[in-house]
């Protein structure tokens, strides 16, 4: 197939959907790869090295013209003119966004929104979403280093003992748990909270305390236990309980960092502006959830902001601060998914009945498939 690699348009997105190491595996396969020239720049992987992988260097159209084009994030208006109808385009493509949709229809695409795929074992190395969060956990973390202004580990020094910090981490999913392994690493006592209760056991095998909010009804229970690994949105009388007990570890806390999230929806907001006033000065939270709404509603996206002496960081797409790895985990990605929809003969078929493609696959020949 002819396939084409953009270089991303969006501000802040310095990713790239293949590197030299994917690039010489599709030409391997028998592709033939444009590349867009500077595609990969940001991210550290020069020209030269897809050129050296057999790729074609080429301007934004060549590679927005081809038969099978990969990308990190959804095409705009001016990319998608560039396309060709019947084209198959692979990404992150919001697919929750039903207008977004609509336009990638438009263009007449067949395109599969990786964040789709199920969370089960097979997809496990097409998954966009763990590779990315695990990613943004661990600089969520160190963002929280940069903005706190004092050490992470207990530290006995001939001028005095230095208290180990005390971080909290809310929604214990792929972000959460690294972000608790990382701040462990670096000293930190650890405590996290999550409505699934298999996250229990996972926060503590990282050496975390869990923040017990025990289901009262069966209702509770069976809603925490969630769908297809997500979690749901919580009955109101969980979520006030909940809202007290964090609210309590929060004012103990020197880091928040929070990552909870519910598919489709607005992120649920777990700290409020009195949490937030009644924390300790020099105390900063780092909100993960800030382009879906926030955990906190004081966050700002893409802003580090100060409000009652707390820092609270906005910033959003970490992942693209560690663009080098990110994009290697990503292309990856990609490539795995790639080999489910392309055959041995290095065409383009995908199966009927995989349930990993038909769940990605978003729109068929200018058809929405998906209700977002
Ligand atoms: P996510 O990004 O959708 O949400 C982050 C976390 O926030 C989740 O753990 C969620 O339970 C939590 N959350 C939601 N509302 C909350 C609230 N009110 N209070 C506290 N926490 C709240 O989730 P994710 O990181 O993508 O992970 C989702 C699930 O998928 C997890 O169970 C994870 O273990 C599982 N998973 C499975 C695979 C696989 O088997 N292939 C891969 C990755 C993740």
């Amino acid at each position: 197939m002819q396939v084409g690699i953009p270089r991303e348009t969006l501000p802040g997105e310095t990713r790239v959907a293949a590197t030299p190491e994917t690039v010489k595996k599709l030409v391997q396969a028998g592709h033939r790869v444009r590349v867009e020239r500077g595609a990969g720049t940001a991210a550290r992987y020069p020209d030269a090295d897809y050129e050296r992988a057999g790729a074609e260097l080429t301007d934004a159209q060549a590679a927005l013209d081809s038969e099978l084009v990969l990308k990190v994030r959804r095409p705009d208006a001016a990319e998608l003119a560039r396309m060709k109808p019947g084209a198959v385009l692979l990404g992150m493509l919001d697919p929750f966004d039903s207008d977004g949709l609509a336009a990638l229809a438009g263009a007449g695409l067949t395109a599969f929104a990786l964040e789709a795929a199920p969370r089960t074992t097979r997809a496990q190395s097409l998954d966009v979403l763990s590779s990315q969060a695990n990613l943004a956990g661990y600089k969520a973390v160190l963002l929280a280093t940069q903005y706190y202004g004092r050490m992470f580990p207990m530290m006995m020094t001939a001028a005095g003992t230095l208290k180990a910090a005390r971080v909290v981490i809310l929604g214990a999913g792929v972000a959460g748990l690294q972000a608790i392994a990382t701040a462990r690493r670096l000293g930190a006592v650890v405590e996290a909270s999550d409505v699934r209760p298999a996250a229990r056991e996972q926060v503590e095998s990282l050496g975390g305390k869990f923040i017990d909010v025990p289901y009262e009804t069966d209702e509770e229970r069976e809603i925490a236990e969630g769908v297809g690994g997500y979690a749901r949105p919580m009955p109101a009388t969980w979520m006030a309980r909940q809202a007290a007990l964090v609210a309590e570890r929060c004012r103990q806390a020197d880091i928040v960092i929070t990552t909870a999230l519910i598919p489709g929806r607005p992120a649920p907001t777990l700290i409020q502006p009195d949490t937030v006033a009644a924390m300790r000065p020099g105390s900063v939270i780092v909100d993960l959830a800030v382009e879906r709404g926030g955990n906190c509603p004081l966050s700002v996206p893409g802003e580090v902001i100060e409000r009652d002496g707390v820092t609270l960081v906005g910033l959003t797409n970490l992942p693209a601060l560690l663009a080098t790895d990110a994009s290697a985990l990503y292309a990856r990605n990609v490539l795995d998914f790639l080999k489910l929809v392309i055959d041995a003969e290095g065409r383009y078929a995908p199966p009927a009945d995989d349930d990993i493609v038909n769940a990605c696959l978003v729109c068929k020949d200018g058809q929405v498939l998906r209700s977002a």
